[in-house]
């Protein structure tokens, strides 16, 4: 299958932000074949789709690094809490009541969500992670699964090995769109016994560990308490941190915690709207940015954001910043649009196949219809992006090399479909 997309301006993302003005990208199968000016790709009609970008924008799919899809069902329950208590006291005891087949509806609108926003990578731990992986399968997104863990406790085990089950049953699967990583939750909910249990699975694995980390001022001092240092320097002197790590949050930092982050390379999901919603503080990004860290961006799951938007992120990362710190000159656009595309990229590994659309990369590409009032006068393409754009400017998109979206219409998910099965499925938890 060879798709043109003629006609259309092209954010590559690449290592030099190339831009290309009235370019054209050729698709084949899942990959692109040509990107660049029109002039120079030799047009011989073989194409079995012609499409015409007059008044869009094409650029990489957004990379979500870090979510919890099924808890799509928990947006607009509980708000107005803190971390702990909204965790201990309403979502814990409801997550109890979801049965498996629920995680697969509630992360297709998760995905259905996503994609209408541009998204077309995610990172996800929770439980239930086979039914997130048949929603990955089926819509065509692409994933990087895993299990959420915690423990020890009479599930520990079990917890442990369906993160393995999941390796062994979808890694690579989806034409290589499913990968899985080990999912330790956090500090204060997996004792060292239990992260070193982690740690070798992953080890065994070959995989990267996705971790929540320093969300909470009361998790750091809880942690120093308990261990008598902070959630960084506990992990680094366990080794969690010798493999590749995707660290969530990452709020409440010292120096030495920046220094160990870099020393690691450890990958950080910052989740500016999470942080903000749930008042747990806003993380040191420029700091982390000056000593080199990677920073990308995600939204958590959409009971603590409430949706599943890296545009709003983006746009979130680039201005807390320069408010906070009184400095407009921080985190500009092209770095924000960079954490949102090829920093995700990195933070999971996926950088020599996804981010910026250049020859051979995987064809995961977004069109945007910037033919439209906020994004006029057409001065520049990446800060009317960062700073003016919404989810819903959004166009066609395309993961794999295949076409999922279009003109707003998602080609792989009956929407109302997942609208009635998702009501079902609140009506039965909330007992209503
Ligand atoms: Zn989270």
């Amino acid at each position: 299958m060879i798709t043109l997309i003629k006609n259309i301006d092209i954010l590559t993302m690449d290592e030099n932000n190339t831009l290309y003005k009235n370019g054209c990208i050729l698709i084949e199968d899942s990959k692109i074949a040509f990107i660049g000016n029109q002039s120079e790709l030799n047009m011989d009609n073989s194409y079995d789709k012609i499409e015409d970008g007059k008044g869009k924008l094409a650029m990489p799919g957004f990379i979500n690094t870090h979510t919890h899809v099924a808890m799509t069902l928990f947006r607009g329950y509980a708000n107005d809490l803190p971390l702990m208590q909204w965790l201990s006291q309403k979502i814990w005891p409801m997550e109890d009541k979801l049965i498996e087949e629920d995680i697969y509806w509630l992360s297709l609108l998760a995905i259905a969500e996503m994609l209408r926003g541009g998204v077309t990578t995610f990172a996800d731990m929770y439980m239930f992670m086979e039914e997130t992986a048949l929603a990955v399968e089926h819509s065509g997104v692409r994933g990087v699964l895993a299990r959420g863990l915690q423990g020890p406790d009479e599930n520990s085990q079990r917890r442990l090995e369906e993160n393995r089950r999941l390796w062994e049953n979808w890694q690579g699967r989806g034409d290589g769109r499913i990968q899985v990583m080990v999912g330790p939750h956090a500090v204060y909910t997996c004792e060292p016994s239990y992260l070193l249990e982690a740690m070798e699975l992953a080890k065994e694995l070959d995989v990267g560990i996705h971790i929540h980390l320093s969300e909470t001022r009361q998790e750091v001092d809880n942690c120093i308490e308990k261990y008598g240092k902070s959630p960084v320097r506990h992990l680094y002197d366990l080794g969690l941190l010798d493999g590749h790590v995707l660290a969530a949050h990452c709020v409440h930092l010292s120096q030495e915690d920046l220094d160990i982050l870099k020393e690691k390379d450890v990958k950080v999901a910052h989740c500016p709207a999470s942080n903000l919603k749930l008042g747990s503080g806003i993380a040191p990004i420029s700091d982390m940015i000056k000593t080199g860290i990677t920073v990308s961006l995600g939204t958590d799951g959409a009971a603590s954001n409430n949706n599943l938007s890296i545009m709003k992120e983006m746009a979130l990362a680039a201005l807390i910043s320069k408010g906070v710190e009184e400095e407009p000159t921080l985190i500009p656009a092209t770095l924000a649009l960079r954490m949102a595309t090829v920093n995700g990229a990195k933070a999971l590994g996926l950088q020599k196949e996804i981010g910026s659309l250049s020859p051979c990369n995987k064809a995961d590409i977004i069109l945007l219809d910037v033919h439209a009032p906020h994004y006029y006068p057409h001065t520049d393409w990446i800060n009317h992006l960062v700073y003016s754009g919404h989810s819903s400017d959004v166009h066609s998109v395309w993961v794999n090399g295949k076409k999922l979206m279009d003109n707003r219409e998602l080609l792989t998910i009956d929407l109302e479909q997942v609208y009635g099965e998702v009501n079902k499925i609140y009506k039965r938890i909330m007992g209503e």
